[in-house]
């Protein structure tokens, strides 16, 4: 099935412990369909290697973030969960996965250049996927195409409303 609108580009990780390197689309796949699911739920999902694979295809109806499914396609990073207790959410992505993050997201805002990129804990407040700061990554991060400053309110934006008497 197909979406018809892409308003959020959302980025999550797979929580699980970075000890498991070989967690891939095939694992997800897995561990989805057990869930009673039709298949893997991303679109895209990026291993600890920085390998980029993909899952359902990015136009497809995806399954990965409550009530959003169907104005968002996906990015899982592998990994996310502490070593010690994988129910824990931990930043633990490899150098590999952050250039493969950068590149998928460069990518999919040619894509869709209508569409926020967002972290899962955004849209459902009961999570905190993918584990890292969203906003602070778009920040520091120069991704091609993308103003973070058109999605939020600047310094800039609050003096120009004072100017204008709108504040
Ligand atoms: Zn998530």
């Amino acid at each position: 099935m197909a979406r018809l609108e892409t308003k959020y580009i959302v980025i999550h990780c797979s929580q699980t412990r970075p000890s498991m390197k070989d967690v891939d689309v095939k694992w997800i796949d897995r561990v989805h369909r057990e869930r009673g699911w039709l298949k893997v739920g991303y679109a895209k999902v990026l291993t600890r290697k920085g390998e980029i694979q993909q899952g359902r295809e990015d136009e497809e109806l995806q399954a990965h973030v409550k009530d959003y499914n169907h104005i968002s396609t996906s990015i899982c990073l592998v990994g996310g969960a502490k070593e010690e207790d994988w129910k824990q959410g931990e930043d633990n992505f490899t150098s590999e996965q952050w250039e493969s993050l950068k590149k998928v997201l460069e990518e999919q805002v040619i894509k869709y250049p209508k569409a926020r990129i967002v972290g899962h804990y955004e849209l459902d407040e009961r999570k905190t996927c993918p584990n890292f700061n969203v906003r602070e990554y778009l920040l520091n991060e120069d991704i091609k195409g993308y103003s973070f400053a058109d999605s939020t309110v600047t310094d800039g934006d609050i003096q120009e409303m004072k100017d204008a008497g709108e504040l």
